[in-house]
């Protein structure tokens, strides 16, 4: 059997067995089509079965949290933990508090995240987790009440080498630090290193909340300079506005490209002189305020609702960094005839297959988003560190560290893709070596 019709085997398997776990499907489906060559050179993972085992979380926690809202009014949502892998390190990786949460999506949340981290070259596994809980519109007490609730739960399940959470959509410093405050009382302990995004006053590492997005513009700064271009000067479409695309936006900035979109759920600005990260910032701070109202602070934006529409805009540079699948086929075609010449994935997923393909065969760069998002969790694991050596860092030891890693990424997977026959295709290169990474753990470990 052949390299691809074994991989479409053990697809269609998951695909009859997991039919409702669409997410899932597309994240695996997405990675299988870059491994054939791996798999034709490797013959020992098949022999260990490594894609199945893979494939398959160690563990999956669904929990009910029950908590008071404002009226004294009972709630129920449901919660979740998937701890995917643990071959590289403890389980890690961030809790997502959106209403579309459910299996399917953190699975393949979880799926992504072991060869993200992978990628970082860091002792880390991987999890994935939260609740189908909406924060938007909540008061603060009713989302401190939902952490504790949601902590009842799961902080039997956490330690610093077993798993660590962080943040994801919903989930920003404030939440991590409720959650860590109701830890410390059910378990007794400081143990500062059970989750990682914490507020500095707590443990929280300097330069955490910057790490993702800043990281995605290093990761495609770096991707750049092998082609002699550089940021400066370069017009930029950035999706969200959540800590990810605001960040991401802060360092174009600061290395003098002009972002000229960004976007909320409900819509998107536009402003061919620059979008203000700070305005924004104040927006996004009032829980539920919409990214609309950043048309009465500047008058030369304009509004335009629904967020899918800011991919008509033209750019050299797309950065979605909102949601999965933000950004399919149709606004993939509709950057490519508007000369775009990057794509990197802030988010998780956002681009479909087939815009992962349109994109593939017009020829524009891909920074694929296990590779271009990894600079939050990389400095996760520093918060770790800290934590474990009981000392703090600077935030330019934090800064120059988490450009290193993101360097080192786009060096590895850049080898990778010529070193099996994919030159230049970054989301192969991603895949083929956070895979190797993760499979050669599992063979050393043993059934
Ligand atoms: N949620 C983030 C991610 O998608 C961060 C995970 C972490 O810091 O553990 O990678």
């Amino acid at each position: 059997q052949s390299a691809s019709d074994y991989l479409q085997a053990v697809y269609d398997e998951l695909a009859e067995k997991n039919k409702e776990e669409t997410e899932f499907l597309q994240a695996v489906n997405e990675v299988f089509h870059t491994l054939t060559e791996v798999l034709d050179r490797h013959p020992e993972y098949r022999e260990h079965r490594i894609i199945e085992r893979m494939l398959e979380p160690e563990k999956l926690l669904v929990f009910r949290v029950e908590w008071l809202d404002d009226n004294n009014n009972v709630r129920i949502n449901r919660g979740y933990r998937v701890q995917f892998n643990s071959a590289l390190g403890p389980y890690k990786g961030g809790l997502r508090f959106d209403p579309s949460v459910n299996t399917s999506v953190v699975k393949f949340l979880g799926f992504e995240q072991m060869f993200k981290n992978a990628l970082t070259g860091l002792p880390i596994g991987a999890g994935k987790g939260g609740a189908d809980f909406d924060p938007k519109g909540k008061s603060d007490m009713e989302i401190m009440r939902f952490c504790q609730a949601y902590m009842t739960s799961l902080w039997r399940h956490l330690g610093a080498d077993t798993d660590v959470p962080a943040g994801d959509i919903g989930v920003g410093k404030q939440e991590i630090g409720y959650l860590y405050g109701s830890y410390k009382k059910l378990q007794g302990e400081n143990e500062a290193g059970i989750l990682t995004g914490k507020p500095s006053e707590i443990g929280g590492s300097l330069g955490r909340e910057q790490a993702t997005g800043y990281g995605l513009v290093y990761f495609v700064s770096e991707m750049m300079k092998n082609y002699g271009e550089q940021i400066e000067g370069k017009k930029v479409i950035v999706s969200g506005s959540g800590n990810v695309s605001l960040h991401a936006m802060e360092k174009i900035d600061e290395l003098g490209g002009t972002v000229v979109a960004c976007s909320d759920s409900k819509g998107y600005i536009f402003d061919q002189n620059g979008i203000s990260p700070e305005t924004v910032k104040e927006i996004k701070q009032t829980r539920g305020e919409n990214i609309s109202v950043y048309t009465d602070k500047h008058r030369s934006a304009s509004y335009t609702e629904g967020s899918e529409k800011i991919w008509q805009n033209a750019c050299d540079i797309a950065l979605p960094c909102a949601t999965q699948n933000e950004l399919d086929e149709n606004a993939a075609h509709h950057l490519i005839e508007n000369s775009v010449k990057i794509v990197a994935e802030g988010a998780n997923m956002p681009c479909t297959n087939g815009a992962i393909e349109a994109f593939t065969s017009a020829g524009i760069l891909i920074g694929p988003g296990k590779a271009a998002n990894a600079g939050g969790v990389t400095v996760s694991v520093f918060e770790m560190a800290q934590n474990a050596s009981h000392l703090r860092w600077t935030f330019r030891e934090v800064d120059e560290k988490l450009q290193e890693t993101m360097t080192a990424i786009v060096k590895d997977i850049q080898a990778a893709a010529k070193q099996y026959g994919v030159k230049g295709q970054l989301p192969a290169g991603a895949n083929i070596v956070g895979f190797k990474r993760v499979a050669d753990a599992m063979i050393k470990l043993g059934v």
